[in-house]
């Protein structure tokens, strides 16, 4: 049983939101790296009684997530609700140059704070003083949202202030984050629904997961360069999805193609909790971006091109804010029907379709799993083969046992019963 932070840092269940620093004061919890490069919670052990415990579990994203709306197609049973859906991109040519995609989130963005429907925005972004780490960031202005543009292929903590500023009363905030900060976000206001006026909009993004900094590493290297020797790094952006580059002392330039560096690199290490994520596709903010990448044959194309960002309202008030911002010029925008969104976003289908089999293997480890509501995990999993389902599971046992040597037993039994089934179905060609 849970009965900490601590606890959800140790199920490597902890993907660094901040909240819990946030409603504890970092006093008592400070979200540090840890030596395998990804943020772990730390409970000040003199002050381990202020932990407030019974709030923080109800909103802490390793311990649960919750999708509140009745879905009844199988698309949204998949994809989430959808109020509407667009493929489009900021009208201002520098903000869809430099951001991630489109450049749809910062447009965005520029609506809300130059029509003062926010007074701030509060999102992530490069750390003033070094370039390869994650800071949160009030943006207030056009430049301020142009420089905290950009995928950050990294831990991030964007919520860790968030309580000290809603407690203030005075600002408006529009929120960006990834699906499960913006989880941990929406449960908080639900707790204390008299900050709920104070975030305006909630804006999140597809998300495939979050490398550790030991991704980010392995990048250096095989550009070649020395984090000591750093004067710039970004992911990707200033053209679509653009190259991850890093700038040296000496203003050399080393970079990668995309597909190279989150291909081959980066999503080789992601983050476990990423692996039994229920909301990769964002599901719970108001709005949510994603790569509006062009098909080609069936998969994905990540050819260098025009920036194009995927746009869906996931409920009336997020739609309203995406039809202001057109009518006021802010996104050119086309309508979008979802289609061929599996073909150009396989992953997020292919894993939330196999999410319930990853939990599955949990369970039967005895270790502790989320509780997870709402995303229709089963109906989903029945989508893909039997072959695939066990094939979850036992990835899943595989990845634990490395962690735990208990749980190499049961992983060892799943094995051959797998393997015996597999060879039945062939023989009787039953199987996919
Ligand atoms: C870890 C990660 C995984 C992703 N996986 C997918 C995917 O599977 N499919 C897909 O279509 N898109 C994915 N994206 C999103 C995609 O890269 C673009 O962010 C999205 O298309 C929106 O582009 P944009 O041009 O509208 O955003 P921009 O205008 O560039 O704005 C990006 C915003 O995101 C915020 N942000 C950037 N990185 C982080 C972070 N690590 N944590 C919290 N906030 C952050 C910034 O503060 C900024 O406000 C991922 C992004 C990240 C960071
Ligand atoms: S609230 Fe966020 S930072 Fe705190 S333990 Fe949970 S996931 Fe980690
Ligand atoms: S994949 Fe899920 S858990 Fe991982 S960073 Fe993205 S939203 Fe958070």
């Amino acid at each position: 049983m849970m009965k900490s932070v601590k606890d959800v840092g140790q199920a490597n269940l902890c993907i660094g939101c901040g909240i819990c620093e946030a409603m504890a004061s970092d006093q008592v919890i400070k979200i540090k790296l840890g030596e395998d490069g990804f943020y772990y919670p730390h409970l000040n052990e003199g002050l381990e009684k202020q932990e407030p415990w019974q709030e923080i579990k109800q909103v802490c994203p390793g311990m649960l997530v919750n999708q509140d709306q009745t879905l009844s197609t199988q698309d949204e049973k998949l994809w989430g609700p959808i109020a509407q859906s667009w493929v489009g991109y900021s009208t201002d040519p520098e903000i869809r140059w430099q951001a991630s995609s489109g450049g749809g989130i910062t447009g965005l963005l520029q609506f809300l704070l130059e029509k003062k429907i926010v007074t701030g925005v509060i999102h992530i972004g490069k750390s003033l003083s070094n370039p390869l780490t994650n800071d949160v960031f009030l943006s207030r202005k056009r430049e301020d949202i142009i420089r905290n543009s950009g995928s950050r292929y990294a831990p991030a903590s964007p919520l860790t202030s968030i309580i000290k500023i809603l407690q203030d009363k005075v600002e408006k905030i529009a929120f960006v984050g990834k699906p499960c900060d913006v989880a941990a976000l929406r449960a908080y206001l639900k707790l204390y629904p008299q900050y709920q006026e104070q975030i305006v909009v909630l804006i999140t993004f597809m998300c495939a997961g979050t490398p550790s900094m030991k991704g980010t590493e392995h990048l250096l290297k095989t550009l070649k360069v020395s984090s000591d020797n750093l004067q710039d790094f970004w992911y990707r952006g200033k053209g679509w999805p653009g190259k991850a580059t890093a700038i040296d002392q000496d203003l050399r330039e080393f970079s990668l193609s995309y597909n190279q560096s989150w291909g081959t690199i980066l999503n080789k290490h992601l983050h476990f909790r990423c692996k039994v994520c229920p909301d990769g596709m964002g599901t719970i903010g108001d709005i949510t971006f994603g790569d509006a990448w062009i098909e080609e044959n069936g998969y994905p194309s990540f050819e260098e091109q025009e920036g194009k960002s995927l746009i869906i309202a996931r409920n009336n008030q997020g739609k309203n804010f995406i039809e202001q911002a057109i009518t006021q010029g802010y996104l050119e925008v086309d309508n979008y029907y979802l289609n061929n969104l599996e073909k150009i976003q396989p992953y997020q289908a292919q894993r939330k379709k196999l999410i319930a089999s990853r939990i599955l293997a949990l369970r039967l480890t005895g270790l502790f799993y989320p509780q997870f509501s709402g995303f229709y995990l089963i109906d989903n999993s029945l989508s893909v083969s039997i072959r695939e389902n066990i094939n979850g599971t036992l990835g899943t046992l595989e990845r634990l046992s490395d962690k735990n040597k208990f749980n190499y037993f049961v992983f060892k039994i799943f094995s051959i019963l797998s393997l015996t089934i597999q060879k039945i179905g062939k023989l009787f060609k039953y199987f996919k």
